[in-house]
């Protein structure tokens, strides 16, 4: 519990507005992060600054509004690209979220690298996002998508990882920074040196690891790392993907249209230059420009402190659950980020889920887009509570109290 006392979740919790809603009469207590994360009202502001104040198209105008919305947007892409140190901001892609960013490279990349007889390796744990993008290349190409197993606590199991690598020499291995379904935080620095090893092409989903890992793309040494802005205390519709600068100038584009070329002729047409290449259309400026501004706002805290507090929520939540007869946790293991999934004996997640919102609790319950993963565990879903920096441990005291309560009426 002492970590409690280094990050001030009651002083950050006043800087979201939503926060202090009522659902269903009851104070809200929002456990549902992993799905999206509240907006600080830094981030809304800037929004609504952008449409009052900038709003023009970029890149195309020579007036002060579109030069005022232009140099918002790049100086966003700068921020981005120092929030993960990324070597030169023009590594930095804006897609519209981390689906569309692992879309790009599954058609930009994959598409262009995969041969008969070829494989990608994925995890069990990976949500549907980095795994149906990369069986319908697959599928195009003749090409095949394994599974690495988890060990029995849910963890990636490195040993089968080392020795599918060996067998089957992957072009591109593709995993998940932290599981959204379970809080599990994958050792991608390792992941990414064995793929290496047999020269894999290797691609982080960092969607989950974005609001509470310190990601550094330089160190994990990845070729390309991806996350959306929502989950991160940004707004939907905007994402980015990261990729080695070499690459992606050697990719072609994906989506075409405007920005993304330099010269269109029937004659034959050529393209911008990174990373415009990859940004056909109108951009989500105002997003990006406030994506920036939830980056912003969280350096604005002690990261460490952040991760150290959710961590102690998780575990907190961890030590609850278990006191409750029918409950079982799932991959209770310390270290995992603020995600907590668990499953209740002879209840429905739904159902729980739906009693729980009447309190005004927002939790997640189903297959959380991972349905290979609860195969292998050997259920149809889980009740997830996610974790972010402005849930306190008076929250999780409520949220078990209550589940207590409902599960004792359910069974
Ligand atoms: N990858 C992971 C691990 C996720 O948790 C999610 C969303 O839950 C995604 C990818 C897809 O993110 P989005 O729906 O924002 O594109």
């Amino acid at each position: 519990m002492s970590d409690f006392k280094t990050f001030d979740a009651n002083k950050a919790r006043r800087d979201f507005p939503i926060l202090s809603s009522k659902i269903n009469g009851q104070a809200l207590i929002y456990l549902d992060n992993a799905a999206t994360t509240q907006k600080p009202r830094c981030v809304i502001d800037a929004l609504s600054r952008f449409y009052k104040l900038s709003n023009s198209n970029v890149h195309r105008g020579s007036h002060t509004l579109s030069n005022r919305a232009t140099s918002d947007f790049e100086a966003a892409r700068e921020t981005v690209a120092g929030f993960i140190n990324a070597a030169y901001s023009q590594e930095i892609i804006w897609t519209r979220g981390a689906t569309e960013a692992i879309n790009l490279i599954a058609h930009a990349f994959a598409d262009t690298q995969l041969r008969a007889g070829d494989t990608v390796l994925v995890s069990v744990m990976e949500h549907h996002a980095n795994i149906v993008p990369w069986q319908q290349i697959a599928i195009k190409n003749k090409a095949q998508v394994i599974p690495i197993p988890l060990t029995p606590e849910g963890r990636l199991d490195l040993i089968a990882y080392q020795q599918l690598l060996n067998q089957f020499q992957p072009k591109i291995v593709a995993i998940t920074h932290v599981s959204n379904a379970l809080g599990v935080i994958n050792p991608v620095v390792d992941i990414t040196r064995m793929a290496k090893s047999v020269g894999a092409t290797v691609v982080i989903d960092g969607a989950q690891a974005i609001a509470h890992e310190v990601v550094d793309v330089q160190q994990i040494g990845c070729d390309f790392y991806l996350f959306s802005g929502h989950k991160c205390y940004g707004p939907t519709g905007i994402g980015v993907l990261w990729g080695r600068k070499a690459l992606l100038e050697e990719m072609p584009p994906w989506q075409c249209g405007g920005e993304m070329i330099e010269r269109v002729s029937f004659a034959g047409t050529t393209f911008n230059t990174l990373p415009f290449k990859f940004e056909a259309g109108t951009p989500p400026i105002a997003d990006a420009i406030a994506f920036a501004e939830a980056l912003r706002y969280l350096n604005s805290w002690d990261r460490k402190a952040i991760a150290k507090h959710e961590q102690a929520l998780r575990q907190q939540a961890v030590a609850l659950c278990q006191k409750i007869e029918g409950v079982t946790v799932l991959a209770a293991a310390p270290d995992n980020v603020g995600i907590l999934s668990f499953i209740v004996d002879g209840v429905h997640p739904q159902d729980l889920a739906t009693l729980l919102d009447q309190s005004g609790i927002a939790i997640r319950s189903g297959h959380h887009c991972t349905m290979p993963l609860m195969e292998y565990l050997g259920c149809s879903g889980t009740i997830r509570a996610s974790f972010a920096l402005y849930n306190t441990a008076a929250e999780v005291e409520l949220f078990a109290g209550v589940l207590k309560q409902y599960i004792s009426q359910l069974r």
